[in-house]
């Protein structure tokens, strides 16, 4: 990245990434829309242009459950595998690296079965939301009982 702004004209896919860099979450094109308002993207068409430039580089993936783009967490490049790990709840993202093709298995049912990309997406709950919904098991008010209360 360049510590100067101006030098070079940022191009779509520079804005896009930004947004999605920020928001440190899955977007939706729309999403995105949104939050370039005031930039030179109007169109849905400019900002899935943008994304299938940021996609084939490896710097955003598409999360095909949500039907959303994350910008990649991982230093991803084109042709690698990512593993997606999604918050059903708030939307953040994971990455972990998918099985390699080779260790897919090539046959199924006696018929021959050729891989040739993984998507693996796995919805859940990360951390925060999951100890916001339910209190870890033992940690029940006990804690706050004695003195605990006076600040
Ligand atoms: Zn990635
Ligand atoms: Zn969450």
């Amino acid at each position: 990245m360049t510590a100067t702004g101006r030098v070079y004209s940022r191009t779509n896919a520079d804005e896009v990434y930004a947004v999605l860099k920020a928001a440190g979450r899955a977007l939706s094109a729309y999403q995105i829309l949104e939050r370039l308002r005031g930039s030179s993207i109007r169109a849905p068409t400019q900002v899935y242009r943008a994304l299938e430039r940021l996609q084939a580089t490896g710097g955003v993936h598409r999360i095909h459950s949500l039907n959303a783009f994350v910008a990649c967490v991982a230093d991803h490049h084109d042709g690698e595998r990512p593993g997606i790990l999604v918050c059903s709840q708030c939307g953040s993202v994971f990455e972990f690296e998918a099985p390699a093709l080779e260790s897919l298995p090539t046959e199924t049912g006696g018929k021959e079965f050729m891989p040739q990309s993984v998507v693996l997406e796995v919805a859940g709950l990360c951390g925060t939301c999951r100890n916001a919904t339910s209190p870890p098991p033992g940690s029940s008010l006990s804690e706050a009982t004695g003195d605990g209360r006076a600040s």
